[in-house]
């Protein structure tokens, strides 16, 4: 089911983050113990998505397990909760951070 999401990982406020151990997810929010469990976003620590297996972010990316996962994002599936939580509502605030990103 779809819920309304307002990604910032998608509106360019909220950037990838790579992990301790070498991952590279969506944005920091979504590595945690709590998502390591995930049904979803565990996916995203699969080992074969190690940076040591690939040349460059954007191959990563382009994996069949990140595109799945995007594609959810965009769609707002109601299973995504750190998602929900974090992004379930529009931006309230436009800091000159953001508004500094946006304008690049
Ligand atoms: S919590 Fe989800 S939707 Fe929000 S920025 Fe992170 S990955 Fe994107």
């Amino acid at each position: 089911m779809q819920r309304p999401l307002y990604p910032k990982c998608m509106n360019g406020t909220r950037t990838r983050a790579l992990t301790a151990d070498g991952y590279i997810v969506p944005c920091c929010w979504t590595d945690s113990y709590k998502s390591r469990q995930h049904k979803i976003y565990k996916q995203l620590f699969d080992p074969a998505l190690h940076i040591n297996n690939f040349e460059n972010v954007e191959d990563i990316e382009d994996s069949i397990i990140w595109n799945k996962i995007e594609v959810m994002i965009d769609y707002g599936h109601e299973d995504l909760d750190i998602c929900h939580r974090m992004c379930g509502r529009p931006n309230e605030k436009d800091t000159p951070f953001r508004q500094k990103i946006r304008s690049e």
